[in-house]
């Protein structure tokens, strides 16, 4: 599959510049659709910006592929309307919505090389000659595949593979990029060097992206913004450093990262904070949301790199307490302890440039406000 993009022949003075910003927007209003029983896509409203790298992130089988199948085209909405920077898209061909798809498999063609790969969708385009050549040519230089045009896909690493599939997606200057899993099968070191390479290419070339994952690190590392979905819904959408920091359910503060989930009551509410009472103690909760709840049980949520290790006398009046350390995992850089405060609450907490300790022996944490999220269910 290469990108996509209507027909005719291009008619260009000048090779490209992948600088350009395309700008286009996504909008997706009400976007439904059931496989038998399965509901896939549950009334999914989204706006996604011009230039934009949205992120799709979340768990196996949450619906994530066919969202992108249905902004590509190649699945029907059963309900909803999706338009391209306003353009009603929702019953157009795919071929005819001007979007570059890239696969987890790469999917180049074996027989050809790199070159013919990338010439492929301007030669159905009937884009030819001189013209052909300079912009495969410039698609291969902002992938950084220049020197690789004369090579077949199999004298290629797995890494330089994707660059290819990457670079063929944007020579057709598609409106909307789609990469479903683009690097699932690539070792870790060049997953990590890749995310910058991608990043990068969404950046300079400016156009929407739209990138699937179910791998967190790369969400919050790679995005502009994250929707996490779960069974076919949105249930947060923000930038990573929100959706993290300050999950606004129970399922996003559990599938992104490790947390301490507290059950806890509400003792007194006051202008942006909470006082809960807790089984260890009381804790104080700012950074509230309007639909916090402000009375009753609920639960809040305290990630293990959010405690803080006090030395004595250092030690804050508020949101500190005093526990046994059940078990310690050495890491070097960091430790992983399991420690049991008071009321029968055993919290996991991360600490960097660690101490030494030993099993048994009392410790003290403390958390800051800020750092401990209510959430609304
Ligand atoms: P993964 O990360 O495993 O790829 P996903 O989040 O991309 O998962 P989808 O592939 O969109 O999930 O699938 C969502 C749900 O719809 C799943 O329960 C899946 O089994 C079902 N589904 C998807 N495509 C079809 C189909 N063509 N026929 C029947 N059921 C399907």
């Amino acid at each position: 599959m290469i990108g996509r993009e209507a027909g005719g022949p291009g008619r260009r003075a000048s090779p490209p510049c992948y600088h350009r910003r395309i700008m286009t927007g996504i909008t997706l209003e009400g976007v439904s659709k059931r496989f038998g029983s399965t509901a896939a896509a549950a009334g999914v409203s989204l706006g996604i910006d011009s230039g934009e790298l949205f992120f799709l992130l979340g768990p196996s089988g949450c619906g994530k592929t066919t969202l992108l199948r249905i902004l590509a085209g190649f699945v029907e909405a059963d309900a909803g309307r999706i338009a391209f920077e306003g353009q009603d898209v929702t019953h157009l061909a795919p071929e005819k919505r001007r979007t570059g798809m890239v696969f987890q498999n790469y999917a180049l063609w074996p027989h050809m090389t790199v070159f013919d790969n990338v010439a492929f969708g301007l030669k159905v385009r009937r884009v030819s000659g001189k013209e052909r050549q300079e912009r495969v040519m410039a698609a291969l230089r902002a992938a950084r595949m220049q020197e690789y045009a004369r090579r077949m896909p199999n004298q290629l690493s797995g890494g330089q593979q994707q660059r290819v599939a990457l670079a063929r997606a944007l020579v057709v200057e598609p409106r909307v990029l789609l990469l479903d899993e683009p690097l699932s099968n690539l070792d870790a070191r060049l997953r990590s060097q890749m995310r910058g390479e991608i990043r990068r290419l969404c950046r300079e070339s400016g156009i929407t992206t739209v990138y699937v994952t179910h791998d967190q690190a790369e969400a919050l590392s790679m995005a502009d913004r994250v929707a996490v979905m779960r069974e076919g819904r949105i249930v947060q959408v923000g930038r990573p450093r929100d959706v993290y920091q300050r999950p606004e359910n129970r399922f996003v503060a559990d599938f992104l990262g490790e947390t301490n989930f507290i059950s806890a009551e509400v003792k007194g509410a006051e202008e942006g904070h909470l006082i809960l009472h807790a089984p260890m103690g009381d804790v104080l909760a700012r950074g509230l949301r309007e639909d916090t709840p402000r009375s009753g049980n609920l639960t809040c949520s305290i990630r293990p790199e959010a405690w803080r290790f006090d030395a004595a006398g250092r030690d804050p009046a508020r949101n500190a307490w005093t526990g046994r350390l059940v078990e310690s995992i050495y890491q070097g850089e960091s430790s992983r302890h399991r420690i049991e405060l008071a009321g029968d609450v055993v919290i996991h907490a991360l600490e960097i440039n660690p101490r030494e300790r030993r099993p048994g022996e009392a410790v003290r944490v403390s958390v800051d406000p800020a750092d401990v999220v209510v959430l609304a269910d």
